[in-house]
């Protein structure tokens, strides 16, 4: 097992070095957003200071460069996941532009009054909303697998919902409400058996462990750039060559078109195809170098480490009186979804804020996830990589000194 240089790696994130309230900050919101390497600080301003222009049509340098910067961070993206080809990486403001854009352009077209469309009960907003709006526009019906008590995908009635009728399956891949670690593998696989694409939300699944969309054989897979060190307002979808190429574009305008006329258009080739109108290119660029800094640790290093620290918060939360954890799977994230008594969320929020300590509170935009457990919202804290036992510390002295004052 790879060694995982825990305080190299915090070393590189500069906002981590600072005093909030007068405390050192230690920050658990990982799952919400991820604070960025000044490798991809520098990249983005670099990119403004240096080769500013708009990409692939102009002919002077700075055009030249800025299209092989945009470009080569779609390479990085495509090798980061193990995808196929480069022109399968589409770029998207997140992903839930990416997951909008699948519903759409892939689900919609093909949908048919009565058809299916199946996810679970843990879902983000942005892994239900679409479904919703494209089966209100089609008349297809969104199918919910259920969850056991430990926020655990139930397989038979997951097996038991997958029929003739169902057209796709959306599926997270780690349950950012919860951390569970859904057996993405396998369900695809049972998908499969029915000739059904997936598509798996990976928006908490790629800062921690390894993904290689290949291995599992994943038909749609998209994920966020400010959840894996890079920038906001930049995403990937991945999808299967047959499909994305079977697909018509997501939005019309510039770059997306091969030919225009005021009769009709034509479309350009992937990715451009999905890619109408100027990109977030200084996105893509902090996210190309966010994938490059990440290449020089071992993501399955980075998984073991996150694993430890879950480990030693889960047995440590258990003997904090009135803390419950919700979402016990075998199988999670160093996500950790919790109530304390009758203390509202938010005040436990409020009190480690005062002591330092970044977490969030609320529903976590999986207000069904959370009605399945019979709750309007938990408190939440979220590891990243460059999270060690210091911060663990801080965590449950915060939380000790929480639970004394709701005592
Ligand atoms: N899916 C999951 C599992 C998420 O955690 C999030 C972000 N909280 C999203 C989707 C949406 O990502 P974004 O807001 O970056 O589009």
């Amino acid at each position: 097992e790879t060694h995982l240089d825990v305080a190299a790696l915090r070393a590189a994130f500069p906002v981590l070095d600072q005093r909030v309230h007068d405390k050192p900050l230690v920050y658990l919101d990982n799952a919400a957003t991820t604070q960025k390497p000044a490798a991809v600080i520098d990249a983005v301003a670099n990119y403004y200071r240096h080769d500013n222009a708009n990409v692939h049509r102009g002919v002077h340098v700075l055009s030249q460069r800025a299209t092989e910067a945009y470009e080569g961070a779609r390479e990085a993206v495509a090798g980061f996941i193990n995808a196929e080809r480069e022109y399968q990486i589409v770029f998207t403001r997140g992903t839930t532009e990416a997951i909008n854009l699948v519903a759409q352009s892939y689900a919609r077209p093909r949908l048919q009054p009565g058809d299916e469309i199946l996810i679970t009960e843990i879902e983000h907003h942005s892994n239900i909303v679409p479904w919703q709006l494209v089966c209100e526009a089609t008349g297809a019906t969104l199918r919910v697998a259920r969850v056991n008590d430990a926020a655990e995908i139930d397989r038979d009635d997951f097996a038991a919902k997958l029929g003739e009728r169902t057209r796709l399956v959306a599926i997270g891949h780690v349950s950012n409400a919860f951390g569970t670690i859904h057996p993405v593998n396998e369900l695809i696989a049972l998908a499969h058996r029915h000739n059904i694409p997936v598509l798996v939300d990976g928006a908490q699944a790629t800062a921690h462990m390894p993904v290689d969309v290949r291995a599992l054989n994943a038909d749609f897979y998209v994920f966020s750039g400010h959840k894996l060190f890079g920038p906001t307002g930049i995403g990937v979808l991945y999808g299967r060559e047959s499909l994305l190429e079977a697909m018509p574009p997501y939005q019309g305008g510039g770059d997306m078109i091969e030919t225009v006329t005021l009769e009709g258009s034509t479309w350009n080739e992937l990715p451009a195809k999905f890619e109408a109108g100027t990109p977030n290119i200084a996105g893509a660029i902090g996210l190309g170098a966010a994938i490059r800094f990440l290449a020089d640790f071992d993501l399955d290093a980075i998984a073991a480490h996150e694993e430890q620290l879950r480990a030693r918060v889960t047995a440590e939360l258990a003997q904090i009186d009135g803390l419950r954890l919700i979402g016990t799977a075998g199988h999670k994230a160093a996500i950790l979804s919790f109530v304390m008594g009758e203390a509202h969320p938010q005040d436990i929020a409020t009190i480690l804020d005062s002591a330092g300590v970044a977490i969030r509170a609320g529903h976590h935009c999986a207000m069904p996830g959370m009605a399945r457990f019979g709750l309007e919202g938990t408190a939440r804290a979220s590891f990243a990589a460059y999270n060690d036992e210091s911060d663990v510390d801080a965590l449950l002295a915060g939380l000790r000194s929480a639970q004394r004052i709701f005592a």
